[in-house]
Order: C-alpha cells, then sequence, then structure tokens
C-alpha cells in the first residue's frame, strides 16, 4: 500500500454519545461510494478516517473524486506510506511532494507522533526534514506562522505517512445521519439545490415527481431522472416516486376557479409526497421553495399549501437570491441539465391571474366541489418507482 486518504471529520466530532452511530453512517456511506473504484479498507481514529486501498488495481484518483462529495467530510489529503524512518520520510517528501515544494515559496513541516516509541520527538523530526527540504529546494523560505505550503508527517503505529495540506471536503453531516424526507423534485434550478442542501444536513432522500403526461413529456420526465442521478454521487443511490397527476389537474381546471388554480394543485402534491413519507419512514417534507420567486411561493401561499400537511416543510433555498442558487447548481452539476427546455407541469397550467394571497376558506370551499381521498388514493396508487445511482 503505497498511497492513501486521511479524512477529517466534521462536526460529527462534537455529537458525543452519537458519535458511534454518526461515524458508522460516514463509514457505510464512503464505503458504498468508493465500491465502484476498488477494494479499500475504511475505518477511523481520533476524528480522522484512513481509507487504504486493498490492492494495486484500485483507482485512486476515481475514489479521491467520489470522497470529495461524501458527507460528513470537512478536508482530505492523498497521503504516501513510507517507513518509520526520518530519512524515508524526507525522501517521500521530496518525491511525492515535488510538485508543491517546487512552486511554494514559503513551507514549514509539522511532524505528529502516534507512536511514540520513535526515537525523535516531533519538534526533532520537524527541524530536520525542514532544515533538509531547504536546502533541496533553493525557492524555499521557512515561515512557521503563515506557509503556502505544510508538509505533514505522521508516524503511526505500523507505518509513516507524508501529505500536504487538506483539501476541502463537502462537509455537513453523513447521509441518513438525521433521518430520511421526502423532496419534490421539479426540473427546475431550485429544487436539486434545496435537495443537495439537505442531503448535507445529513437526510436521506426519497424523491417524487410529478408528471403531467401528455401535457409533459417523456423527455420532461427523463430530464428529472437525469437530474436525480446528478444528486447521487452526493445523495447516495435515490428512488425517484413519479406521480401520474394529469387528473388531478383536470379536474382542478374543470371544476375550481382558475386563480386558485396553483394553490389546489399545491395542496394536492403537499398531501400525496406526505403519502409517501408515510409509507418509506420519512419525517419531512422538502420543496425548492423561494419566497416571492412566484405567485406561489407568498407567505399566505405557503401557509395554505401547508395546512394540507402534518410534517414539517423544509425550505432551504427560501432566504436565497436566485444567483446564490445558481452558484450551488452550478458547483454540485444541476445546472446544465435544469435548464433544458423542457415544460413542466406547473407552466402548462399557469393561470393568467394567480391569486398572491389566498385564503384558506376559499381554497376549502373550491376543493368541496372535489372527491380528494379518490383522486389521491389514485395518484398513489400509480406512482412508478424509479432507482438511479
Ligand atoms: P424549481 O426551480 O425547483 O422548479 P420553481 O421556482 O419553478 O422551482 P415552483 O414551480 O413554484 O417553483 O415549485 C416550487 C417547488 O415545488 C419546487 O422547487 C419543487 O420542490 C416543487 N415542485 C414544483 N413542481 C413540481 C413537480 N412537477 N414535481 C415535483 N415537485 C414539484
Ligand atoms: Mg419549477
Amino acid at each position: 500500500m503505497n498511497e492513501m486518504f486521511l479524512l477529517k471529520l466534521g462536526e460529527l466530532v462534537l455529537k458525543g454519545l452519537n458519535r458511534r452511530m454518526f461515524e458508522d453512517k460516514l463509514i457505510a456511506n464512503a464505503q458504498r461510494r468508493l465500491k465502484a473504484h476498488g477494494d479499500f479498507k475504511v475505518y477511523t481514529k481520533q476524528s480522522t478516517m484512513y481509507v487504504e486501498p486493498k490492492h494495486d488495481g484500485c483507482d485512486m484518483d476515481g475514489a479521491w473524486e467520489a470522497l470529495k462529495k461524501v458527507f460528513g467530510i470537512v478536508g482530505l489529503s492523498r497521503a504516501r506510506a513510507c517507513a518509520k524512518d526520518a530519512d524515508a520520510m524526507l525522501a517521500t517528501a521530496k518525491t511525492y511532494l515535488h510538485g508543491q515544494l517546487s512552486s511554494a515559496r514559503t513551507f514549514k513541516v509539522e511532524a505528529k507522533r502516534a507512536d511514540k516509541t520513535f526515537p525523535m520527538t516531533s519538534i526533532q523530526l520537524s527541524q530536520y526534514v525542514g532544515g533538509e527540504l531547504d536546502d533541496a529546494f533553493p525557492n524555499l523560505k521557512v515561515d512557521v506562522h503563515h506557509p503556502e505550503l505544510t508538509v505533514h508527517l505522521e508516524v503511526r503505529d505500523y507505518a509513516a505517512f507524508v501529505h500536504a495540506d487538506p483539501e476541502p471536503g463537502a462537509g455537513g453531516l453523513p447521509v441518513g445521519a438525521n433521518g430520511r424526507a421526502v423532496s419534490l423534485l421539479s426540473g427546475g434550478i431550485d429544487s436539486p439545490v434545496a435537495s443537495w442542501m439537505m442531503a448535507k444536513r445529513g437526510l436521506a432522500l426519497e424523491m417524487v415527481h410529478f408528471f403531467s403526461y401528455p401535457y409533459t413529456s417523456p423527455e420532461a420526465k427523463e430530464k428529472v431522472i437525469e437530474l436525480a442521478r446528478l444528486l447521487t454521487p452526493w445523495c447516495g443511490r435515490l428512488t425517484v416516486h413519479v406521480v401520474p397527476f394529469t387528473e388531478i389537474q383536470e379536474e382542478l381546471r374543470r371544476s375550481c376557479p382558475e386563480e386558485l388554480f396553483t394553490v389546489l394543485m399545491r395542496r394536492f402534491m403537499m398531501r400525496i409526497a406526505q403519502r409517501v413519507a408515510f409509507r418509506t419512514g420519512a419525517g419531512a417534507i422538502v420543496t425548492g421553495e423561494c419566497l416571492g420567486q412566484v405567485a406561489s411561493q407568498t407567505m399566505e401561499a405557503m401557509r395554505c399549501t401547508e395546512a394540507v400537511c402534518e410534517l414539517p416543510m423544509l425550505r432551504p433555498v427560501v432566504g436565497m437570491d436566485k444567483e446564490e442558487i445558481v452558484r450551488i447548481a452550478r458547483k454540485i452539476g444541476t445546472f446544465e441539465t435544469s435548464i433544458l427546455p423542457y415544460e413542466d407541469c406547473c407552466t402548462v397550467f399557469t393561470p393568467r391571474h394567480p391569486r398572491l394571497r389566498p385564503v384558506l376558506g376559499e381554497l376549502e370551499r373550491a376543493e368541496a366541489a372535489l372527491d380528494i381521498e379518490a383522486l389521491v388514493d389514485r395518484a398513489v396508487k400509480g406512482i412508478e418507482r424509479i432507482k438511479v445511482g
């Protein structure tokens, strides 16, 4: 084993008694993501997670990229193993970190010993290796306060490791550590970002998409499946529950006032999402709503939507500007797919003058004409489940 990864665990370090559970989740999540890249040994020690390839054929670059997307990890270092000997560590630093050592202007060496029988103290080891590197690389000056590059040496029980500064990880909490939620995934920019944000806070997600065939095309559905697939490197394997929504929309158009259409439709979405939540053991509903962005996203409309739902509604992008949401969408890789021009079920049925401040009583009166339970039952029965990732 020549190279391995050292991962710094995030907030879970603070979680006291839950820590074991959080760590186990993180290890399981990391192992699942690593599978495609070979056989790895994964374990934690002192708020560091160690990932070691079990054989030479492991795809280290693929594994590295995959681990950067695992929530719960705040920093990642690629480390080279060598003999527990000062000159072996020096030689390893010179070759393994050659590129960084040649381009930096200032540096320092930081040594740590888990193996206290090692004959030098940490300070002696840093000074020795630091002095030699300083001589070997004329571009380098020692700066112990604000170095551009820190060379880390770790003397552990069975080997020594050499690595440079960690790169930032995905942060957050391990997916599943905070339970499960249903996330409403449309084809837009906001809901994939909202899903990603809540997965980052440790929620495992069940995706729900309302599909209005033939008003929306099979391509529009494929686009949503693709968005879910793009989220899987972050969220893990996902199920997309595709709900047939056309009957409900046609029924609303037939029997309810047009200006209430959007909010009435959203109330049906929440009723159905809640059914999926109860079936899958989810404890909340996530949406990509953003205050004031469209007519159905006023406080009054949100209140009327929430009224049919006993589970908490989580709206992580509610206070964000569009540019902030777009920045995240680009970073996580969903933006380009989100802007593909397929119609979604809301735009097809958008009223000309939607009511901005709907009142609950008025909605309930409009719904009195409908057999709500039967409509919801039929939609739930018609759900198609598509697994991605
Ligand atoms: P997005 O960019 O996520 O599509 P939006 O700005 O278009 O959001 P709306 O169309 O009002 O806003 O939808 C608000 C939220 O309701 C979405 O973010 C999503 O969570 C949910 N939603 C809307 N349409 C659907 C749909 N067809 N299937 C599943 N969820 C939907
Ligand atoms: Mg939308």
